[in-house]
């Protein structure tokens, strides 16, 4: 049999390879001139003021929060259909968790469902004071309705756009952060521009901007407007916060810059696999996210919802077995043992967990070949009229 078919996969070409090594000849590994190239053609792409590069997308998450002084005693809401991440950055800064139910046609946060908690908490005065609204699959919240319930309640927005660098909303990049205080990308190989590792973080809030450059590299900063009291010389700097060493290397930074040069290729690809998808898995018993109204979605993820749950296990089994190397995303956070020990039960939020019980990851990336597509749909059709 052929070789397996991931669910997601890097394209690298000869020019990224020549783009690191470049760096690799050069006098800077880390802390040189390719962190700011990358980060300024980012900000670029995406129409924010500001960028910073970071060692992860999960750091990304962190920082945002940090300088956005989340801390003990506050609250931050998220989806619970995303990775793990999405919460845990609440929990490293002391903060506590909890989670809003999905829209069952998006899979993303549902405004109704926020706007009806938010009018709980306020009531029993525990307003979340960050929500994290996470870009699923690659598809762009309703942020404008975020926005707006950000203005209300006067809760901070920071966009988990890991899956959706290259998507837009309402015309503009995801990263605008025209909507939001924060949006925040990962450069995992899984996702659609890579650096290996790697995240980033954008603001159009100067503020902002300072602290997360500070929370990136120990609390230190040289910049002369923020030193304090008397200074000993041209060699100080000053340690101002707790920060940590989340610095992304010019090695990774090299490679994603030009990863950026084929971003646009690169979501084409995947908008017209998704396209073929849904023409050619229609009339099976499941159903795919369709683009929502004002959302132009990069598509990181081909799911599908099956219309029975008890197909799912079954499923997924005989596709692997098939060479088809389906995943699931995601178990909702808050069914992890971790967040269970937390207090959180099964039946939480019933549109997640309705969505988990049935969803299946089919594969999906740019390099996928034409007969690696018919071998999937192929796959899917047999396995399909096996079980159900
Ligand atoms: C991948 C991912 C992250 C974490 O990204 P890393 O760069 O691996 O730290 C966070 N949130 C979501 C939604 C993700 O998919």
């Amino acid at each position: 049999m052929s070789a397996a078919i991931p669910y997601g996969r890097q394209s690298i070409d000869d020019d990224d390879i020549a783009a690191v090594n470049v760096v690799l000849r050069s006098d800077w590994l880390t802390q040189g001139p390719a962190i700011e190239h990358f980060e300024a053609r980012v900000a670029q792409y995406c129409g924010a003021r500001y960028a910073v590069a970071v060692s992860n997308a999960t750091a990304a998450l962190h920082v945002a929060c940090l300088a956005l002084d989340l801390g003990p005693g506050d609250l931050l809401w998220t989806s619970p259909n995303t990775f793990v991440a999405s919460a845990n950055c609440a929990l490293y800064c002391g903060a506590d968790i909890d989670f809003v139910d999905i829209d069952p046609r998006t899979l993303n946060l549902s405004v109704e469902h926020l706007a009806h908690k938010l009018e709980e908490a306020q009531r029993a005065g525990r307003l979340p004071k960050v929500v994290v609204p996470v870009h699923f699959a690659g598809q762009s919240c309703y942020m404008a309705a975020l926005h707006e319930l950000s203005q209300r309640y006067g809760f901070a927005l920071v966009e988990d756009a890991s899956h959706a660098i290259g998507g837009q909303y309402r015309d503009k990049p995801v990263g605008s952060c025209t909507y939001s205080d924060v949006t925040v990308f990962s450069f995992h190989p899984v996702k659609i521009v890579t650096t290996a590792e790697g995240g980033m973080v954008l603001t159009n809030r100067e503020d902002l901007y300072q602290a997360l450059l500070r929370f990136r590299s120990h609390g230190i900063t040289r910049d002369p407007a923020q030193l304090q009291g008397e200074v000993d010389g041209p060699w100080s700097y000053q340690q101002l916060d707790l920060g940590f060493n989340y610095r992304m290397t010019d090695i990774q930074a090299a490679l994603g810059a030009s990863q950026m040069n084929r971003l646009d290729g690169f979501v084409a690809r995947r908008r017209e696999l998704v396209g073929r998808y849904r023409e050619a898995l229609a009339g099976l018993p499941l159903s795919l996210p369709e683009d929502a109204p004002d959302a132009r979605p990069a598509w990181h993820l081909q799911v599908v919802t099956l219309d029975d749950a008890s197909w799912r296990k079954p499923a997924f089994n005989a596709l692997r077995a098939r060479g088809v190397q389906v995943n699931v995303h995601y178990q909702p956070v808050y069914l992890q043992p971790f967040y269970r020990a937390r207090g959180f039960q099964p039946g939480y939020c019933r549109n997640a967990e309705h969505y988990y019980y049935r969803a299946l990851t089919l594969p999906l990336f740019p390099a996928m070949r034409d007969q690696d597509f018919e071998r999937v749909v192929d796959a899917v059709t047999t396995t399909l009229s096996e079980i159900s």
